[in-house]
């Protein structure tokens, strides 16, 4: 039985490795194309480069009397980045580069911001090569009386988390792994914030969108002291924008400068 079950594994991959790259060749022969083309003919989405969409926001507090405030809110927020003066790389968090404080700078984030207070619910595209956090858009809802509800939000496929309560980067590393082997969502690359004491972390959900909550359930079955402190939505690069999709492993669908191991 078990041999005869290796070949058959062994022959389901032949054939699924050349239809990917098949399935891959039509998004390069596009990428050599000229921009006017690839904005005219968007590429055909498949299951390894997902058609972008909308982030959906589920909300409390939101009416037909508020929408209008709640998108104005929205469309106003602003991302700020630190930009390190001497090496230009930007970071998401203050602190410190090349031996010197980094400088903070604000960037506009959402386009096509759309309420519907009969779905309590908020739909918004990330710019090109800007990214979102769950803080800012609570911070601006909140005067609003407005809040996202956690209980319903999703995460999207490729999303960021911060992560708190580590106290040393061996714990963050312990966290990231414990993470990996909970099978829902992988972790992608990391980076820990000695000074923050906090590890933003890339993620890509494995199989089916996640739930905050499943998120968070999972965060703290991997470390008791750890929880989230922010999720950031990442926009695709300017590239995959133009495609309207984020490509598998696009390395340049981050924000600008946030490399990470
Ligand atoms: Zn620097
Ligand atoms: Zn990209």
């Amino acid at each position: 039985m078990k041999p005869i079950q290796r070949i058959r594994v062994a022959g389901a991959l032949l054939c699924i490795v050349p239809a990917l790259f098949l399935a891959a060749r039509p998004g390069f022969a596009q990428a050599a194309g000229t921009k006017q083309d690839e904005k005219a003919k968007p590429v055909e989405a498949t299951a390894k480069n997902p058609a972008e969409k909308p982030v959906e926001i589920p909300l409390t507090g939101i009416t037909s009397a508020n929408s209008a405030r709640v998108i104005q809110a929205v469309a106003a927020i602003e991302h700020s980045v630190y930009r390190c003066t001497s090496c230009s790389k930007v970071k998401s968090e203050k602190g410190q580069c090349c031996g010197k404080d980094t400088l903070a700078e604000k960037q506009e984030v959402a386009d096509d911001v759309q309420a519907n207070a009969d779905a309590r619910s908020l739909s918004l595209t990330i710019r090109a090569g800007r990214s979102l956090r769950l803080s800012d858009l609570e911070s601006a809802l909140k005067p609003l009386e407005v809040r996202v509800d956690r209980d319903k939000l999703m995460l999207p496929a490729h999303f960021e988390l911060t992560l708190a309560g580590l106290p040393s980067s061996a714990s963050a590393t312990e966290l990231e792994k414990a993470i990996k082997e909970g099978g829902t969502i992988e972790p992608l690359a990391s980076e820990f914030d000695e000074g923050a004491k906090h590890l933003a972390v890339r993620l890509h959900a494995k199989s089916a969108p996640a739930t905050y909550q499943k998120v968070a359930e999972l965060v703290t079955k991997a470390k008791a002291s750890a929880r989230i402190e922010d999720v950031t939505w990442v926009g695709p690069c300017p590239d995959c924008r133009a495609k309207g999709m984020k490509q598998a492993g696009c390395p340049k669908c981050w924000p600008e400068g946030t490399t990470r191991n």
